[in-house]
């Protein structure tokens, strides 16, 4: 081999094609040593979850069988501080510096700045590269400089943005650059990360996933054939599948939206996709990006200052029925067994069961953001943290906090016929259909004959709704005062 290699340092981005940092290195004419690093202890208190460490596991199985099988090349796998772990690997394999895609939570932008720093001031090559977002954070401001704090302005001026710019294609991946054995130098197998669980919790996320860089295009096609034309009216569906489940296929870099963009660019006949409103959900992520790179405080933080002294009730009790979706509310149950079993939820039952949590108990919405980053195989810091401050209503373009989700009105309108609630919760399914959203409403007869004893075989309300209501409002007053 004569030139030096680079080290093309994975992260998520976490796919062959398409990605810029690969494609870089590879065209920098040196062999490239494909290489991840697991470096959990400079992500917290944001390490990864439970759920997302499953999605890891098999992500990182997919890109090291592709690595192999394409391009008879090793993906070298580590684990530790990712600076000492690249030094290591540019002492032993005498690499000449190393290309990666950047990411955007704060703790990171650090890490990597400082490794950045210290690669350059030791001589080394270190380039770095936007391979998860359409437009870099930073990029759009407003007409007095100054981040957005609302969607619809923050999008707009994106769509013009984009229009002059699109966002870059890279060039296929070229064989002979990724094609070399690294077999002398050592690496981990994937199975020592203990990524999986001890207990298995995870059967049934087999049913429901299939990680992997081939799985995220072949999903993503079939969405655009055969849903994409509904999204719109289907989305807020919680019983079929109307949207593109793309989520934790984003998240992980396993196609990136730069990929999206030029699908639908190349393949929607009118050419009007980008005011359509699977773009601008597209949006809403880039949205999350933005405010998380501007306001470094928002996974913890609310943007709305006169929130840090919001009257909370912390009850554990309560929240561990939340959590175990044990709260006698049927489209919160749902949507938390949902979670539980599959890794994910529905948009507008996260909305639902994230507002009951904040708003009918109270309970702090940073709790309810952990439990969702443990549980979720797409838990995002960016995405989740602007969801769960959009819900309290102390996110900057959040619903006000006095909108109070009615969570029997939300199930009537979203779930009508209960197939969703159903679906989640078992006994519940002989409840007639008016009352499959307010099941103790039902005298005990009727109770009797649908077989599902409120109190026996599903929980009673652990709140009732309007004290529930009232209880928030006065909370919310005492902040307004
Ligand atoms: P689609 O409706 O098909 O949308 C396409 C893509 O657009 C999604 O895959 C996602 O990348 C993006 N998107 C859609 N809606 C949003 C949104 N509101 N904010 C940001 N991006 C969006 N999304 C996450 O990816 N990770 C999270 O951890 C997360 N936590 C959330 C917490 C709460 C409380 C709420 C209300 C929302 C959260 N979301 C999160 C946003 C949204 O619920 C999910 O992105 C969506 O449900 C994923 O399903 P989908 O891929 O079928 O979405």
């Amino acid at each position: 081999m004569d030139s030096k290699p680079i080290i093309f340092w994975f992260r998520n981005d976490l796919r062959i094609q398409g990605n810029p940092g690969l494609t870089h290195s590879t065209l920098s004419g040196n062999p490239v040593i494909p290489v991840f690093i697991y470096d959990q202890q400079n992500e917290t208190p944001w390490e990864n979850g439970a759920a997302s460490n499953w999605w890891l596991h098999h992500s990182l199985a997919s890109l090291r069988d592709n690595l192999r099988k394409k391009y008879n090349c090793q993906l070298i796998i580590r684990s530790g501080d990712s600076l000492e772990v690249l030094n290591q690997l540019i002492e032993e394999s005498g690499a000449e510096g190393v290309f990666w895609n950047r990411r955007y939570e704060p703790a990171i932008i650090k890490r990597d700045s400082l490794i950045k720093k210290s690669l350059r001031e030791n001589g080394q090559v270190a380039q770095s590269f936007n391979g998860s977002l359409l437009i870099e954070p930073g990029d759009v401001l407003n007409k007095s400089n100054n981040p957005f704090k609302v969607f619809t302005p923050f999008w707009r001026q994106c769509l013009t943005h984009l229009k002059n710019n699109q966002p870059q294609l890279v060039a296929p991946v070229n064989k002979p650059a990724l094609g070399n054995d690294w077999s002398d130098i050592s690496g981990l197998e994937l199975d020592d990360l203990g990524l999986l669980p001890d207990l298995q919790w995870d059967s049934e996320f087999y049913k429901y996933w299939k990680p992997g860089e081939q799985n995220a295009l072949k999903n993503f096609k079939e969405f655009y054939k055969s849903r994409f034309e509904d999204y719109p009216s289907k989305r807020d569906i919680p019983s079929i599948s109307g949207t593109s489940r793309m989520s934790p296929h984003l998240h992980f870099g396993e196609i990136s939206p730069a990929q999206i963009w030029h699908h639908l660019d190349q393949n929607y006949p009118n050419k009007n996709w980008m005011q359509s409103t699977f773009i601008s959900e597209i949006g809403w992520r880039e949205f999350a990006y933005n405010q998380l790179f501007h306001f470094k405080e928002l996974p913890s933080q609310p943007l709305k200052e006169q929130f840090s002294d919001f009257p909370w009730d912390e009850n554990p009790d309560h929240l561990r029925a939340w959590q175990k979706g044990l709260t006698g509310f049927p489209i919160v149950d749902a949507g938390m067994k949902e979670l539980w079993v599959t890794g994910w939820m529905h948009n507008r039952v996260r909305m639902i069961a994230a507002s009951f949590l904040v708003k009918q108990l109270l309970i702090p919405w940073q709790k309810g953001a952990g439990w969702f980053w443990d549980t979720l195989v797409d838990a995002d810091l960016a995405s989740n943290s602007l969801g769960w401050q959009w819900v309290s209503g102390c996110g900057a373009d959040a619903a006000p906090y006095f909108r109070i989700f009615n969570p029997v009105l939300q199930g009537e309108k979203f779930d009508p016929d209960g197939t969703y609630v159903k679906k989640w919760l078992p006994a519940l399914k002989n409840i007639p259909k008016k009352y499959i959203h307010k099941p103790w409403e039902l005298s005990l007869n009727q109770q009797a004959e649908a077989g599902c004893i409120i109190g026996k075989h599903y929980p009673s309300p652990i709140v009732e709704l309007k004290s529930a209501r009232t209880r928030a409002l006065m909370a919310y007053d005492s902040l307004t005062k």
